[in-house]
């Protein structure tokens, strides 16, 4: 990696703040899933261990720059402290007289979470001196461990580095950084990609960037592929199509002939019936889709077509449902494209997958250890793989 990792820092003693990405569910004040905690745990026991005073700092939801309790990181201090083993204090304020004293009072090893930056509308807005009283809390050591916020440049994860003397990755974020570099600028080959989700338009970047990367084959699940079946004349009833997309889909199949990638997309869905939804569930092939139906899921046999268009894959990129995922009975598809990309990783596939959807169908499956790399970024990650330098990481410290 080109940027310095936490790894080249000198902490001992030293105040260093961490930018992590927190920003988990909690209900009635209790945290109720707590995998992006855990996966910045490593990061901030190195620091620990290294006898480093440590402020960490988070986003959670979207409190649009005022307090507001519900987006409180307070349950998320008790949790980390479960967590850890040890206390972590409290800070009520992520910069000003609440913030500094507590700062002040760490000693060596101890770790202090800071609250909502959100509360404050300078922190989306990358403003300059919200960065510096963030920075001023530190010795001017800067950790950034939140990929998942790192294609967005806020006051603590771009506007700090102008302000401390040194700001390097966390081991978080080297590890995305690795696996997902791996994948798009030196991968193992056959290498298939897999996307779902809604909207085409979201993901013309990445499909953009994987083609000239002449990934072997993309396959295509969820909504997005009723884009690319209108653009080919196919009835698709009432299902989810971007209409203004449609010649950007046919763009994209022809540049994907052209470089000889292949598009696969699915043969057979789940259909509703527009008027009667809660009755009329059933599998169709794609093509006896009439202008009632809309598709909200792909069919067993896409699963099959998928399963077999992954046989001897050493790379797989996987990103987005392959249906509405959060109805029951639509998770089918994903959750078993779940057990397929599983099966590739055992027969030696490198498997990544990003995305809230796609990451919850894997823990449905119960195949999480099978897999390479699971990615905490949603965004993020999608703009890694378009090719983007992500501002977070941009503003690191070059090693
Ligand atoms: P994205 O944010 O683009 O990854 O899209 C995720 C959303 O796509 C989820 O909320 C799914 O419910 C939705 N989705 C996927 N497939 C379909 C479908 N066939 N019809 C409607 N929504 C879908």
């Amino acid at each position: 990696m080109s940027k310095l990792s936490i790894k080249d820092l000198d902490l001992k003693g030293g105040r260093v703040f961490v930018r992590v990405d927190f920003n988990v569910p909690i209900k009635e004040g209790k945290v109720t899933d707590d995998t992006r905690i855990r996966a910045a745990v490593p990061t901030i026991e190195y620091a620990i261990g290294e006898g480093a005073r440590v402020i960490l700092a988070s986003h959670l939801g979207r409190p649009k720059g005022e307090r507001v309790e519900k987006y409180s990181l307070r349950p998320v201090a008790e949790h980390l402290s479960e967590v850890l083993g040890k206390p972590v204090a409290f800070a009520d304020d992520c910069v000003g007289e609440a913030a500094e004293s507590a700062a002040a009072r760490l000693k060596d090893g101890e770790v202090l979470l800071l609250e909502n930056l959100r509360f404050h509308p300078e922190e989306e807005k990358n403003d300059d001196g919200f960065a510096a009283q963030l920075a001023k809390l530190s010795d001017g050591l800067y950790v950034n461990d939140a990929f998942g916020a790192a294609h967005r440049a806020h006051a603590s994860t771009a506007g700090i580095t102008r302000h401390v003397e040194k700001a390097a990755a966390g081991l978080l974020m080297e590890k995305e950084l690795e696996y997902l570099g791996r994948a798009l600028n030196n991968p193992e080959r056959p290498f298939v990609a897999i996307l779902g989700g809604a909207k085409v338009s979201d993901k013309i970047p990445v499909i953009n960037s994987l083609i000239s990367r002449k990934v072997d084959k993309i396959l295509v699940g969820g909504a997005m592929a009723y884009t690319f079946f209108k653009a080919e004349g196919f009835n698709t009833g009432k299902s989810l199509v971007e209409d203004d997309m449609l010649d950007t889909a046919r763009e994209i199949k022809q540049r994907a002939e052209a470089e000889g990638v292949r598009l696969v997309l699915p043969t057979d869905h789940q259909v509703v019936d527009s008027f009667d939804p809660l009755n009329s569930r059933k599998t169709i092939p794609v093509e006896f889709t009439n202008q009632g139906l809309v598709g909200l899921d792909i069919g067993r046999e896409t699963v099959a077509l998928f399963a077999r268009e992954l046989e001897g894959a050493k790379t797989i990129i996987w990103n987005g449902p392959m249906g509405m995922f959060e109805e029951k009975g639509f998770e089918e598809g994903t959750v078993g494209l779940a057990h397929a990309v599983a099966e590739a990783a055992d027969k030696g596939a490198t498997v990544i997958v990003g995305g809230g959807d796609s990451v919850s169908a894997i823990h449905q499956a119960g195949v999480a250890e099978k897999i390479t790399h699971i990615s905490t970024g949603g965004g993020a990650t999608l703009e890694f793989l378009a090719g983007d330098e992500l501002p977070g990481v941009a503003a690191l410290t070059d090693k």
